[in-house]
């Protein structure tokens, strides 16, 4: 399958390398128009201000509200995601969910932990970078992980979003379930 990675800004490259390993082919997503040749599309971390003003920019905003695209957020790609943020208007409402940006707390910036998330493994590297938390799920939403009472992980249909950065580790078990389950799934 060609899976996509929304390239507009953030760690690109990481995600084609983990969608290789999974045995797909990974695209840079930059134009609309790609979304067609794709099956699934991730949305990198990075920064979801700049995220979101490009995508606004470059129509992704209106052409992924309508789709209904696999697709799978780490970070500030999960942020992108939401129904809600705490403090300011939620964007694309792919994910029935209230994100609080930055939450973990200035002492503990950006940090990594082993995480269990469901469905997939109990010993998935998480690494975090001025990440957002899981605040609210709503109906449909299913916690895969947490850290410290923190929901960091959540599926909804056939999305699936991220608090930490799983393309900056070696492990690549999470793009593969989201590749080789999820999106198989709603085939
Ligand atoms: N702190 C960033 C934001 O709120 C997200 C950080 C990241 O993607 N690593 O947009």
């Amino acid at each position: 399958m060609k899976i996509g990675v929304l390239a507009l800004q953030g760690a690109v490259r990481e995600h084609i390398r983990h969608i290789e390993l999974s045995g797909h082919e990974g695209i840079a997503v930059k134009r609309v128009e790609q979304l067609n040749e794709i099956e699934g599309l991730i949305l990198p971390g990075g920064e979801s201000t700049t995220l979101r003003r490009l995508m606004n920019l470059y129509g992704f905003k209106e052409a992924l509200q309508q789709s209904s695209l696999p697709m799978f957020g780490t970070c500030a790609g999960l942020i992108v995601l939401a129904q809600d943020i705490v403090g300011e208007t939620g964007y694309l409402n792919k994910l029935n969910i209230t994100v609080e940006r930055n939450s973990f707390g200035r002492q503990v910036d950006s940090f990594e932990t082993e995480l269990e998330i469901k469905g997939i493994a109990n010993d998935i590297e998480g690494v975090f970078i001025r990440a957002p938390h899981i605040a609210n799920v709503g109906e449909n939403v299913e916690i895969l992980s947490t850290v410290n009472d923190k929901i960091v992980a959540v599926k909804q249909n056939q999305y699936l979003g991220v608090s930490f950065h799983p393309e900056l580790t070696d492990d690549y078990r999470v793009t593969d379930y989201f590749i080789n389950k999820i999106i198989k799934e709603t085939h």
